[in-house]
């Protein structure tokens, strides 16, 4: 089966909606380092946003494979789910590990939109890539944690609501195991902003709305506390399977932008009296991008197909990010090529695209950890680190 036939009515809207959020709307977004706000609204009233939240919470309960399908044509419109996706998936960690008093009190004001879950806080300046190094510490005082530490690239702080953030509450030297004694905490940034919380933007090479957080005795009610204190490292590892999936639908959405650019641009442009696609060394690399971004779609949704199914899904997850982002990437490199000059011009969209995809190899987990996940856990060859 194709992935054009999969969800039809839904990509056929999101296709209608996106063409309301042209270039011209991107671009001035990306030369301002500005928030899109308007396509994040339009998204999330047209329920784009909640596919993954159960009916009986206000969601539409379609699962990842509608999820995808959303976030393929966003990104193959020109459009980017950046500034919007974590609504989608964030609130998975509050969905299979909150209680029952949690889910009923935020699940349907996220799915309508009135709460917006967007951020997720994971990494700090010290630990990188190794997650059980964090030491920001929560500390019990009665009725409340007492948080103190710093976490870096935590993207859309600024404009969300609420935030699921990971943190210590045993030390790692004091905790049985380095993955022990990390907990989970929903943090009201309404509140936490100014009260022991700071937001620092940080500008990148795209626009991503990404910041640095300082906090300093920020105080979160003990009720916040998400699942059983000191088993948060399991919690995130979850939801992180559904993120890798749906970025990994992003990045088949741009190679796919790419790719209708590139056949676009390869049969008009004329060169030497002949279309530039007529040498074959134009057409090919456009040929390849499509054959590598066809293979890696087939992952994406064997992945998402195992996640609904409710199996084990980590290797297929990490499997799919790494080969949508390295085709995505290949695509866009493909597309600046065949539009020579043009390809570094704003007005083309190619270059900011270009941008934006290359972010996919790094984040949310760089290529070289999916390589050593799947070296070890996978094949039996000797853990690196
Ligand atoms: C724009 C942006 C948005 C982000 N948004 C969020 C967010 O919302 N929330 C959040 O928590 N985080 C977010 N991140 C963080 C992101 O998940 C990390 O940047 C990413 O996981 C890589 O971690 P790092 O930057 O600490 O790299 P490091 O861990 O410092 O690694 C640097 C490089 O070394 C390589 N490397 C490290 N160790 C090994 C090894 N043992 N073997 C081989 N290679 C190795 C890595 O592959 C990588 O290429 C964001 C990052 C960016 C840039």
């Amino acid at each position: 089966m194709s992935n054009a036939e999969t969800f039809p009515e839904i990509r056929e809207a999101v296709r209608r909606l996106c063409a309301g959020f042209p270039g011209e709307y991107w671009r001035e977004k990306d030369r301002e380092r500005a928030y899109p706000g308007e396509f994040v609204r339009a998204l999330t009233e047209s329920g784009f946003l909640s596919v993954l939240i159960p009916e009986v919470y206000g969601g539409s309960g379609l699962g990842l494979g509608a999820a995808i399908a959303v976030l393929e044509e966003v990104h193959r419109s020109g459009c980017n789910g950046g500034a919007s996706h974590a609504q989608m998936y964030t609130m998975g960690t509050l969905l299979k590990h909150g209680s029952e008093a949690q889910k009923q009190a935020y699940l349907p004001k996220i799915a309508s939109g009135e709460l917006r879950l967007q951020a997720f806080g994971v990494t700090e300046p010290g630990a990188g890539t190794d997650t059980t190094r964090i030491t920001t510490f929560a500390r019990r005082d009665g009725d409340h944690y007492v948080v103190r530490g710093q976490k870096i690239w935590i993207s859309r702080a600024e404009h969300s609501d609420l935030m699921v953030l990971l943190c210590r509450t045993t030390t790692r030297e004091e905790a049985a195991r380095p993955s022990d004694g990390m907990s989970v905490l929903l943090v009201d940034m309404r509140e936490a902003v100014g009260n022991g919380l700071t937001i620092r933007p940080i500008r990148t090479m795209l626009n991503h709305a990404t910041t640095e957080l300082f906090f300093d005795d920020l105080r979160v009610p003990v009720e916040n506390l998400i699942g059983t204190e000191g088993q948060g490292f399991r919690y995130i590892l979850d939801g992180m399977n559904a993120e890798r999936i749906l970025i990994a639908a992003e990045c088949i959405g741009d190679a796919r932008f790419f790719i209708d650019r590139a056949s676009a641009y390869a049969r008009e442009r004329e060169v030497f009296g002949r279309p530039i696609g007529q040498n074959q060394g134009v057409q090919f690399p456009i040929a390849r991008a499509h054959i590598q971004t066809s293979a890696a779609d087939l992952m994406v949704r064997h992945a998402a197909d195992l996640f609904d199914e409710g199996q084990p899904c980590g290797t297929e997850a990490n499997m799919a990010k790494m080969l949508a982002s390295e085709a995505s990437w290949f695509a866009a490199d493909t597309c600046v090529q065949v539009h020579g000059g043009f390809g570094f011009a704003e007005e083309y969209d190619i270059e900011r695209k270009f941008r934006e995809t290359r972010l996919y190899q790094v984040a949310p987990i760089s290529t070289n950890l999916i390589l050593s996940h799947v070296g070890n856990h996978v094949l039996g060859l000797p853990k690196s680190f």
